[in-house]
């Protein structure tokens, strides 16, 4: 079928069907996202430091706990690496490796951070050590079970 590209997607010239032929897959799998904590702690794939680059912390020196697993599948995905990979972590063990880094603004990640059970009482914890608690989730699971201290930043994936 005959089509034009516009803004690097592919279009129907059918007015009726105005859309791109290839949209991004989105694949949602079984609930534990392929992660295997043991719900004491967390499975951690990287802690690291670097700059935040989203919401109005943009800019701001950070550390990040990506956790492992997601229930998702995108196809534009570049963390890959956190579907399977990964180590289990207590939150003391977490929180000695954030005592060395001197900052007091952290983010979780993932992959998708909220499929860990461990996730709360992490939050919780970093929240009593006056931590400024960030959480990047992709939009697929509630969020109302953190703590209200926490900053959401939620992904629209679409
Ligand atoms: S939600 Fe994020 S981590 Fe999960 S597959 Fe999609 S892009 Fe990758």
């Amino acid at each position: 079928m005959k089509g034009e590209i516009k803004n690097n997607k592919k279009y129907n010239n059918d007015s009726r069907q105005r859309r791109p032929t290839r949209l991004p897959r989105l694949v949602p799998i079984n609930r534990d996202g392929g992660q295997v904590s043991n719900g004491v702690g967390v499975k951690v794939s990287e802690i690291f430091e670097s700059i935040q680059g989203e919401s109005t912390y943009a800019g701001l020196p950070c550390v990040f706990i990506r956790l492992s697993g997601c229930n998702l599948r995108c196809s534009y995905c570049d963390t890959r690496y956190v579907f399977e990979e990964g180590k289990e972590m207590s939150i003391d063990e977490i929180l000695s490796r954030l005592k060395g880094k001197g900052q007091k603004l952290v983010e979780i990640t993932g992959g998708e951070p909220l499929l860990q059970e461990g996730v709360y009482k992490l939050t919780r914890e970093l929240l009593d050590k006056d931590f400024e608690v960030l959480i990047e989730t992709n939009g697929s699971i509630d969020i109302g079970k953190l703590d209200e201290k926490v900053i959401r930043i939620v992904d629209l994936l679409f």
